[in-house]
C-alpha cells in the first residue's frame, strides 16, 4: 500500500515537472556528510576504485553520478565501508527502481568500537549462525564481535588438556525448567573459520572469558579449582549471580588460565582479551575461603580487594606475555578499590550509571565503551507488552536511539570513550531466530548511535530509513525485519 502511495506521489510530483525518483538516501548508519544533487540515477554500476590514503584509514567518499559510482577509501577499512553503503544503495535502487538521487556521500565513523556481543554460553550458536549474524553486522558497520564464551550455564572454548570441560561443561540438563537438555562446544577450527570469515567483512573477534565469577560450569567440570570444592556441583540450568569464583590459592587454576590463554593466543589473533570481572560476589567466597583468609593476614592485606586486584594483575600479566591486553565490565566498587590498572578498557553496563561511570573513567584514565542498559540490552523486549520474563523492562526501538554515546557532554569530558557496543544476553534466546528477532532493528540504532555525529541523526529520519530497510534485508538476507507485539518467536 505504500508503496502504491510512493510511486503515485512519484507520479504526481513528476506531472509537477519535478523528480520521479526518491529524494533520499535511506543509509544505516547514517553518513557524516552528503550531499545531493539534482540529478537521478538508475545505475550503480562501480566506475572507479581508488585509495586516496589523505581521507584517513577508515573514511571513504562515494560520488553516485548519472553513470555510476567512483569509490575513493582512505585504507582498508574505509573501502569496506564503502563498499556496505554502495550495497544499501543497490537495495534501495532495487527497491525504488525509478531511480535515486545523485550525490558525495564523505564519510568516516565517529567512534572506532561499533560492537555487538553475542551469548553462546547460555544458548549455544552454531558456526553457520554466527556467520548469518557477521553478515548483518557488516552491512550495517559494526566492526567488533564479543563472543562472551563462558558461563555459569556453560563453557564453550575447547582448551587442550582439559577433556571435561567438553564432556561436563558443556552441557547442562535443562534450561529454566524445559527439561530439554542443552549442549554445544566450539572446535578450534571453527573458532578459526569464525575469525577468518569476519575479518574478510571486517569484523574483529573478540573473546571473552569470565572471571574469577560466572564459572559454575566450570565449577562442575573442575571442582578443585574452587575454594569449597563440590564434586556435585551441577552446571547451571537458571539465571541469577552464582557463588562460584576460582580460588586464586589453588595451584591448579594458574596452570588452567594458561592453558586457556594460550588457546586464545592460538585462536583469536585479537590483541584482546574480555575478562568479564562482573557480578563476583567476593564476601560469600574468598572473604571466608579459608585459604584466603590465611593469605590476606600473612600479606597483610586490609581485605579482600587487595587479593582481586592482585588476582587480576596477574591474569593482565599472563595476556601480556601472550601479547594481549584485557578489557572489563565496569563495577563502580572495584574502580574504588584500584582494581582497573590505568588504560584498561572498561564497558559501562549497569542500568542508570552511565553517567556517572564517563565521569569516574575519565579520572581514572580508563577508556569506556558505552553498553548502557537502557540503550544497549538488545536480549530485554522491543515492545510493550511483549514477553519480559517477569523481570526485563521494554527498551524500545527509540529508546534505543536516543543514546548518545558522549551524553551531550562536550569533547574534553567525554575524549577517553572508544565506541558502543550492544549485548545480547541469551538465556532468553536459544536459536538465531530468537537472536535476531530481538537484536534487530534496534541493532541498528546502536550501529548510528557508533557512526554518525549527533547533529546529523535524527529519529524521523531513522525511522523512515528503517521502514525501507525491511525490504532491503528481506531481499538481500532472506530475513523479515517486521517486528509488531505479536510476532515474536516463543519461548520454550
Ligand atoms: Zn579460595
Amino acid at each position: 500500500m505504500f508503496r502504491f502511495l510512493r510511486i503515485l506521489a512519484c507520479t504526481l510530483l513528476s506531472v509537477a515537472g519535478m523528480a520521479q525518483a526518491a529524494d533520499k538516501y535511506s543509509i544505516i548508519p547514517e553518513p557524516e556528510r552528503t550531499e545531493l544533487k539534482p540529478q537521478t540515477t538508475k545505475t550503480l554500476k562501480l566506475l572507479s576504485d581508488k585509495a586516496e590514503a589523505s581521507l584517513g584509514k577508515d573514511a571513504y567518499r562515494l560520488a553516485v553520478t548519472p553513470g555510476g559510482v567512483h569509490l575513493a577509501s582512505g585504507g582498508r577499512e574505509g573501502r569496506l565501508y564503502g563498499q556496505a553503503t554502495l550495497r544499501q544503495l543497490q537495495d534501495q535502487l532495487a527497491a525504488q527502481p525509478e531511480g535515486i538521487p545523485c550525490g558525495v556521500i564523505k564519510d568516516k565513523p565517529r567512534y572506532s568500537w561499533r560492537g555487538l556481543m553475542v551469548d553462546p554460553a547460555r544458548h549455544f550458536i552454531p558456526l553457520a549462525d554466527l556467520k548469518k549474524f557477521a553478515d548483518l553486522m557488516a552491512y550495517y558497520k559494526f566492526n567488533k564481535l564479543q563472543l562472551h564464551l563462558t558461563d555459569d550455564q556453560g563453557w564453550r572454548l575447547p582448551v587442550p588438556g582439559y577433556p571435561r570441560l567438553k564432556s561436563v561443561a558443556s552441557k547442562r540438563a535443562e534450561s529454566f525448567g524445559n527439561r530439554t537438555p542443552h549442549e554445544g562446544m566450539y572446535t578450534r577450527e571453527e573458532l578459526k573459520e569464525l575469525v577468518a570469515y569476519c575479518a574478510e567483512r571486517g569484523i574483529e573477534v573478540i573473546p571473552e572469558i569470565d572471571l574469577p565469577g560466572h564459572n559454575q560450569a566450570l565449577a562442575a567440570a573442575y571442582p578443585e579449582f574452587f575454594c569449597f570444592p563440590d564434586p556435585g556441583t551441577k552446571v547451571r540450568t537458571t539465571g541469577g549471580v552464582s557463588l562460584h569464583l576460582v580460588c586464586p590459592h589453588k595451584p591448579e587454576i594458574w596452570k588452567f588460565y594458561s592453558a586457556v590463554f594460550d588457546a586464545l593466543k592460538d585462536i583469536f589473533p585479537s590483541k584482546i582479551v574480555h575478562l568479564g570481572g562482573d557480578e563476583a560476589p567476593l564476601e560469600k567466597t574468598w572473604e571466608k575461603c579459608p585459604l584466603s583468609v590465611k593469605y590476606r593476614q600473612k600479606k597483610g592485606m586490609k581485605d579482600v580487594h587487595e587479593e582481586l586486584k592482585e588476582f587480576e594483575g596477574k591474569m593482565a600479566s599472563m595476556l601480556a606475555a601472550r601479547g594481549k591486553r584485557p578489557q572489563l565490565w565496569y563495577e563502580k566498587p572495584w574502580a574504588e578499590a584500584g582494581i582497573y590498572r590505568k588504560g584498561d578498557t572498561v564497558f559501562t553496563w549497569r542500568m542508570g550509571l552511565t553517567p556517572s561511570t564517563i565521569t569516574e573513567t575519565k579520572k581514572q584514565g580508563l577508556p569506556l565503551i558505552i553498553a548502557a542498559g537502557e540503550h544497549c540490552y538488545l536480549d530485554y523486549p522491543q515492545i510493550p507488552g511483549q514477553d519480559n520474563r517477569g523481570w526485563m523492562p521494554t527498551t524500545t526501538l527509540e529508546q534505543s536511539y536516543k543514546l548518545d554515546p558522549a551524553y551531550g557532554r562536550p569533547e574534553k569530558e567525554t575524549d577517553h570513550i572508544i565506541g558502543v557496543q550492544a549485548t545480547m544476553w541469551a538465556e532468553q534466546l536459544p536459536t538465531l531466530n530468537h537472536l535476531l528477532y530481538r537484536t534487530y532493528p534496534r541493532a541498528m540504532a546502536i550501529a548510528e548511535a557508533g557512526w554518525t555525529p549527533m547533529n546529523v541523526r535524527s529519529w524521523d529520519n531513522f525511522r523512515r530509513k528503517v521502514a525501507d530497510h525491511r525490504a532491503f534485508v528481506l531481499k538481500r538476507f532472506n530475513y523479515d525485519l517486521e517486528r509488531t507485539k505479536e510476532n515474536e518467536p516463543p519461548f520454550k
